[in-house]
């Protein structure tokens, strides 16, 4: 925030013996200087302004600041019988650092439109700054953009905005339950180029970089103290490599009860497309990430990871560690990478886009070949032979005719915009898919723009292709671009020309120069673009009104059933299941739950909930009843699921029954399990019993039911 906005924004801080020295300080120090108060707030509720008064008129009221005010624990200021009468003054002090603030950006579309972030006053500051992680929330970027803060007047608010509004507690969407927060462009294409093989640290990089981004003085660690790793290489010097960085922060990171993370996530870039490996050692893909024990033992880290994707690794964090670990993690791997980048730079230069000779060859020979492919697909559509001669003057004046009356009517006109559309596209995705990446000049790990957008850090394909091989057809409304009454698309061409071109086919790329006629059939598609938001957003704004609108009554209520304001029934239990959407997608990832069964056992506290569940009823009444449906009664409509441990969905417990069965990583066992059966490298005592296995997934059941009092109407109309 900067300090404009923080000599105006104040908080009524109650003065006790305990704070009488501060805010005598920020009395003194008046409205102008920072860090002061603007007014005093009698027992009475008496606002008395600090503007106008001088420096000894401050002062003087900063010794009374104690004492009480005449006659005043009788009065009430607010005239409302069932308010204590305040005992103390109130000084409105400024905005100071870690205070929380509501920051709102409009349009308010969703929940997390709103959040409670953590105040830090920037001197010299002229703008609101905040965390990338964010942006994708408030749909916000720099352009100009304004957000409106508010500043919770009183302690009850400010609790609810710490524990509930918080930024870390709305990581995940409330509509679908995916993540919303992650980071982007520069921090991804830095996480890539970190985790990749070749790149290497020396000691004091390791140190540098290590400490920058755990910050140990702002306690990110835990203890204060930051754990490092050996190197990976000893000779001739030690050297770390950039999965371990990720490692050492991973260690450093998860809570002193709860044991290092397992995961195995796939990755957004192709082991194929590291085209300095092999491939032939799925050992060695970079594909997957693979988390054992904390340790980053495979993969680069990309998007899936880091950005705002389910199931990589802040999601996985965020589910086993919670909602502070895992905002906790976001920061660290912004700072580490901002720093990382800072160090190594990155751009992207003209010869990241240039193709191969060969490239240029397979380019122009495609594009040679379908030259005739306008004309052979009119021909076909209007129904001359597919392979007449056009230098005929028959031939073409027969399909000059035809095509006339095509042009005249408009369903006749788009069948033919289709199957022209059709033969060119071929070409496009031929060319596109033979030369990029395989024909560039620089290869996938060494090219700056194939790392943007395979990594998914800015751009994609069709820009990557646009620049170095074609634009491609240029559409309007689906169709191919218009033809005026003359039979021309634009005045330079012949009427009903059927080559490709006069249809708003453009073969050249940027990289090269367009021609003023694709120039203006690129424009004209472009356009469109801008015209379909500006209409959009009128429309669905109004749409979204009218849904939320109706269904704004709708809540939970305690018993699980969804109701309307009248208390009328919606749904027995919301959403069948009576799961909370944000924490059931990693409900059924029953190999991630089991691979981190010490941590969540730990987090949930199993212990807890026994003896204040039944135990044994609903699980009994669920095994028969999935063995015969016809015939008992789903366990859910007879006992309450936040009673009975075990009343579930039968499709969540027929899933379980699925994957205990299965045991895909036979990481489920007892003592009698056969020691084939074992995994290789671990011991009896360390497989998971299955009924332990079901009752932590029971408990994860009951921990993600849906809390009483939310109002899943609006959740239904935002989605
Ligand atoms: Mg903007």
């Amino acid at each position: 925030m900067p300090p404009v906005f923080a000599r105006k924004l104040t908080f009524p801080e109650p003065v006790t013996p305990h704070n009488v020295h501060i805010m005598r300080q920020l009395v003194i120090n008046g409205p102008k200087a920072y860090p002061g108060a603007m007014m005093v707030q009698n027992e009475d509720g008496q606002q008395i302004s600090l503007e106008r008064k001088t420096i000894e008129e401050r002062t003087a009221i900063a010794n009374q600041l104690l004492t009480p005010q005449e006659g005043s624990a009788a009065s009430n200021p607010n005239g409302l019988a069932t308010r204590t009468p305040a005992i103390n003054k109130k000084v409105l002090r400024h905005l100071q650092d870690g205070d929380i603030l509501i920051l709102n950006r409009q349009p308010t579309l969703h929940k997390p439109s709103m959040m409670a972030h953590r105040a830090k006053i920037l001197k010299g500051e002229k703008t609101i700054r905040m965390h990338y992680a964010n942006c994708n929330s408030y749909n916000a970027d720099f352009d100009g953009d304004e957000m409106n803060i508010h500043f919770p007047q009183n302690e009850v608010a400010q609790a609810e905005a710490r524990m509930i509004a918080n930024t870390d507690n709305q990581y995940l969407g409330p509509t679908s339950g995916s993540p919303l927060r992650g980071l982007i462009q520069d921090h991804v294409v830095a996480g890539v180029h970190m985790c990749n093989k070749a790149t290497f640290f020396s000691r004091e990089e390791y140190y540098q970089i290590i400490y920058g981004a755990l910050r140990p003085e702002d306690n990110y660690t835990g203890q204060g103290r930051v754990h490092t790793l050996p190197p990976a290489i000893w000779k001739p010097r030690p050297m770390w490599t950039g999965k371990q960085i990720i490692s050492t922060i991973m260690v450093n990171i998860t809570p002193p009860n709860l044991e290092g993370l397992n995961l195995t996530s796939k990755n957004k870039i192709q082991n194929s497309l590291w085209q300095r490996d092999d491939g032939s050692d799925p050992n060695m893909s970079e594909e997957q990430a693979v988390f054992l024990d904390g340790y980053l033992v495979r993969g680069v880290l990309d998007k899936s990871q880091y950005g705002a994707s389910a199931y990589g690794l802040v999601h996985s964090v965020h589910e086993v560690y919670g909602p502070e670990s895992a905002g906790r993690l976001l920061s660290i791997l912004s700072r580490l990478f901002t720093k990382y980048l800072q160090h190594i730079a990155f751009t992207c230069r003209m010869d990241d886009l240039i193709l191969t000779k060969e490239g240029e060859q397979i380019r122009a020979q495609i594009l040679e070949d379908a030259k005739g492919d306008g004309a052979r697909a009119a021909m076909e559509y209007v129904g001359l032979p597919k392979d007449g001669d056009l230098s005929d003057p028959d031939t073409a004046r027969n399909l000059a005719i035809r095509l006339e009356e095509i042009l005249r009517d408009d369903d006749m006109m788009a069948g033919l915009d289709g199957a022209m559309q059709a033969a060119f596209n071929k070409t496009t995705s031929k060319i596109n898919n033979v030369v990029v990446p395989g024909h560039l000049v620089k290869p996938f790990p060494d090219n700056n723009m194939q790392t943007m957008t395979i990594s998914g850090a800015k751009g994609s394909k069709v820009n990557a292709t646009q620049i170095s091989t074609l634009l491609g057809q240029q559409a309007l409304e689906g169709r191919r671009v218009p033809t005026m009454v003359s039979g021309k698309t634009l005045p330079s061409f012949k009427p009903f020309d059927t080559s490709a071109r006069a249809g708003g086919y453009v073969a050249n790329r940027f990289l090269t120069g367009v021609r003023p006629q694709e120039y203006y059939f690129h424009c004209m598609a472009g356009r469109e673009g801008l015209i379909d938001t500006a209409v959009k957003t009128s429309r669905s704004g109004y749409l979204q009104r009218c849904l939320i609108k109706h269904l704004e009554g709708i809540r939970v209520h305690y018993d699980h059933t969804v109701r309307d304001a009248d208390q009328s029934v919606l749904q027995f239990f919301y959403g069948e299941d009576a799961l909370d959407v944000t924490r059931q997608k990693h409900l059924y990832q029953f190999d991630f739950c089991l691979q981190n069964m010490k941590s969540f056992a730990n987090r949930f506290s199993a212990a807890d909930i026994e003896d204040k569940m039944d135990q044994d009823t609903a699980v009994s009444l669920m095994k028969k009843a999935l063995k015969k449906p016809n015939k008992y009664e789903p366990p859910m409509s007879k006992y309450s699921p936040s009673r009975y441990l075990g009343s579930m969905s039968e499709k969540f417990a027929a899933e379980l029954e699925k994957f205990v069965e299965k045991n895909p990583g036979k990481l489920l066992g007892t003592k009698k399990t056969a020691a084939s059966d074992v995994p290789q490298g671990l011991r009896h005592d360390q497989l998971i019993p299955p009924s332990t296995f079901r009752i932590l997934s029971r408990v994860r059941y009951v921990k993600s039911l849906i809390d009483a009092g939310e109002a899943v109407g609006l959740l239904a109309s935002q989605g």
